[in-house]
């Protein structure tokens, strides 16, 4: 493992390239990513510095509360991460991400965190303080250990994730659920999905988005990695795909390959009773399946959840949620 730091050009606070994404805030405090998740899209750009090396943003929390000094406008929140996971079990890593959402919270914008990292404990007391402007989605796709360890070597087991959701439940922030990437025959199984929900069940978690992997050359490579000593299963996967198609996932033109949109289709209607069952509305992200369905998407799920916390707000706080726009 490779762990140093990098200048940062332009501005801490931008625009992902994902459609969905595109009018959002976000922020990106390393270069890599130790998690090495098999169907991380990021392993395959050209400026991802390689398996096990992290580079972390010089001077970043300083810039940000540079950068926001000189705004006419706030955005509303901030999402934490498009190309990394700042959750990741690197101490210098942990503090800047705690140190940046800190600023973030001082000037009462909020923060959308995506992980599957395991929460540390120190950052329970700073969501617990500003739990109106927190909203967490943890990534969980199975309890299997073993096929969590296949997918996502290095991030959190099944079990530091559940603890991460029991946790910030008991502080109030109730987290929600991303079954994101579902992958067919592995994690879409009628066990898999059961198992899952019942062991949430309890947690009283409100909604869930899903999406299906999809591939590109260097994912469908690291997936084949993912499972060769099961060679069978990993066939399967990718036979399922054969029949799949091509879709635009980006603002830029850059297409990725989908599996088939019945399969899909029926596969979320499944996983969706199944949820229901459970007390969970599970939603399809729309971003990642434009010929499904264009909405929910993330930006617009995010953008009522924060507007409805400061609306809340100012009901009790008429001097607060002021001066904020979704606008970067
Ligand atoms: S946690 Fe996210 S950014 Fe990190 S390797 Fe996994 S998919 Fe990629």
């Amino acid at each position: 493992m490779q762990i140093g730091s990098i200048e940062r050009r332009g501005h801490v606070l931008t625009r992902p390239a994902l459609k969905c994404l595109n009018q959002v805030a976000a922020i990106n405090p390393t270069l890599g990513c130790i998690h090495q998740c098999a169907y991380c899209y990021v392993r395959g750009y050209t400026m991802y510095p390689g398996d096990g090396k992290v580079f972390i943003y010089d001077a970043i929390v300083e810039k940000l509360r540079r950068e926001l000094s000189k705004r006419r406008k706030l955005p509303l929140y901030v999402f934490f991460s498009p190309t990394c996971d700042v959750l990741q079990p690197i101490p210098q890593v942990l503090k800047v991400t705690y140190d940046l959402m800190r600023v973030l919270f001082e000037h009462g914008i909020g923060v959308n965190l995506l992980t599957k990292g395991k929460i540390p404990v120190n950052f329970l007391p700073l969501f617990q303080r500003y739990k109106k402007l927190v909203h967490v989605q943890i990534g969980i796709t199975t309890l299997c250990r073993d096929i969590q360890r296949r997918l996502e070597p290095y991030a959190s087991t099944p079990a530091e994730r559940v603890r991460n959701i029991e946790r910030l439940c008991a502080i109030d922030v109730v987290p929600e659920i991303k079954l994101d990437p579902l992958i067919p025959d592995v994690t879409d199984t009628e066990q898999n999905i059961t198992t899952l929900f019942k062991a949430l069940q309890k947690y009283g978690i409100r909604s869930t988005g899903m999406n299906y992997l999809f591939l590109r050359p260097q994912i469908k490579k690291n997936i084949g990695k993912a499972f060769r000593n099961t060679p069978l299963l990993a066939n399967n996967i990718l036979r399922h795909y054969e029949k799949g198609k091509s879709i635009n996932l980006l603002a830029a033109q850059s297409h990725v390959f989908a599996l088939d949109m019945q399969y899909r289709k029926q596969a979320y209607t499944y996983i969706a009773e199944c949820a229901k069952a459970s007390g969970i509305y599970a939603y399809v992200c729309g971003c990642k399946n434009p010929d499904i369905t264009e909405e929910p998407l993330c930006a617009t799920t995010w953008g009522q959840y924060f507007e409805e916390k400061f609306t809340q707000k100012r009901l009790f706080s008429p001097k607060t949620g002021t001066n904020r726009s979704i606008e970067l």
